[in-house]
């Protein structure tokens, strides 16, 4: 089957088509044939679109939202030569990202009117992001019919397994049964597939799956999994709450959002607008979110606040594993993803750095040597808990979702 995976965001969208069916996922032979995104939609967008294995092809045009973009992304996909898709009736099902599935979806589900309602109620608790998703969904509606079979995979769904304990927060109960103010966590589709590919990989049941899991990316989380499930997530009600990340401050005093808005003259809202947008690494640095341009000043330029951005961010992750380490009562793996977690041995060495007493070590070369989408153990033998690298592939996981709902496996 052709599965057309959508991650729409509010002036974005990504899309990846993926050849999978219920024996290639058994294989692990899942085929990517062509990927792209749209961004700056809503004026002259920027595409950039790419078959597999041939160079990126990068235009501009005049979007004006989502169904306007789809229709060139299905434009320029009909006009490739891609072996079994010739037109909009090869794509046989459409997997959404969706972000917030609130209390509602604990997994994937095939979309109908009552789904889309349900993501409807939770526009209050991702104002950004639902309303791009369902606009999506209808989009696809509209230009492949009512027929076509379309998932949506969310990324709250894999920490509903978490624990009262780990999902309250200590404010008046009411407002939890009021208004559903608790953690949800997010990058749930990243840390499922990462402790998927690590069960698969290394022959574990998933019962016995116990791992820590980090997505380091421009949104950075941590996930404590034991048995399979999630059991603790550092994100919270929103993706705010957490680790330091590329321009989100993470943990804060709350309080600061009264001081900073009364000495700046800024609202609630804007001030919340500014630990989204203008902290994490880029607060810090007063330089950029990109942890690579980060680390490329502090060694060229010697430049402190980049320097500190970089320490504090280290810091903060290796707080958190010491956090589940206890939560969790020890671990078997540690395991990172994501742009940062994949491909920077530096940082993963100067979070490991601070585990030392835990009896974690890293064996440097093989660090070193797992960049660039390489999987594989970068601890030393001796190491008390393992540590691996395992690229993740949240598109995949919503293709292969995508086609098991199809078939009733899920
Ligand atoms: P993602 O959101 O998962 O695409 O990750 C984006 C982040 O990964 C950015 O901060 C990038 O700078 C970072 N990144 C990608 N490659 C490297 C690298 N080789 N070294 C350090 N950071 C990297």
């Amino acid at each position: 089957m052709n599965i057309l995976v959508l991650n729409c965001g509010s002036s974005s969208l990504k899309f990846q088509l993926i050849a999978t069916d219920l024996e290639r996922i058994e294989q692990n032979a899942d085929q990517r044939l062509a990927h792209g995104m749209i961004e700056r939609i809503g004026g002259a967008a920027i595409l950039n679109f790419a078959v597999e294995g041939k160079t990126a092809e990068k235009s501009a045009a005049p979007i004006r939202d989502i169904p306007s973009a789809l229709e060139a992304v299905i434009r320029w996909i009909s006009a490739q030569s891609i072996e079994g898709v010739n037109n909009l009736g090869d794509i046989d099902a459409v997997g959404h990202r969706v972000v917030h599935g609130g209390e509602y979806f604990s997994q994937s589900v095939l979309i109908n009117d009552e789904v889309l309602r349900a993501i409807e109620d939770c526009i209050e608790l991702a104002p950004l992001h639902n309303p791009a998703n369902i606009k999506g969904i209808q989009a696809v509606k509209e230009i492949f019919g009512k027929a076509i079979p379309q998932a949506a995979v969310f990324d709250t769904a894999f920490h509903q397994t978490l624990p009262e304990k780990a999902f309250l927060y200590a404010i008046p109960y009411q407002l939890y049964r009021r208004h559903k103010i608790r953690r949800y966590g997010f990058h749930g589709t990243s840390h499922r597939y990462i402790a998927y590919r690590y069960r698969t990989t290394n022959h574990i049941p998933r019962e016995r799956v116990n791992v820590i899991t980090l997505h380091l990316g421009n949104g950075c989380s941590i996930a404590a999994i034991k048995n399979g499930n999630s059991i603790d997530t550092s994100m919270g009600l929103t993706p705010l709450e957490g680790l330091v990340m590329g321009t989100r401050s993470g943990d804060l005093d709350a309080a600061i959002l009264e001081l900073v808005g009364a000495k700046e003259g800024l609202t609630i809202h804007e001030t919340v607008m500014l630990l989204n947008k203008q902290s994490g690494l880029l607060g810090i640095s007063g330089l950029t979110n990109d942890m690579r341009e980060l680390l490329a000043e502090a060694e060229e330029s010697d430049d402190r606040r980049a320097k500190l951005a970089i320490e504090i961010f280290c810091y903060r992750v290796g707080k958190y594993i010491g956090a589940y380490l206890a939560a969790m009562n020890g671990t078997d793996t540690i395991i990172f993803g994501g742009g940062i977690g994949e491909n920077s041995a530096k940082i993963r060495s100067l979070i490991c750095e601070n585990l030392k007493w835990f009896g974690i070590a890293l064996d440097e070369t093989e660090n070193s040597a797992h960049v660039g989408g390489r999987e594989g153990t970068i601890s030393t033998e001796d190491s008390r808990t393992k540590v691996c690298v395992i690229p993740t592939n949240e598109e995949l996981l919503i293709a292969r979702d995508t086609v098991r709902l199809i078939h009733g496996k899920i």
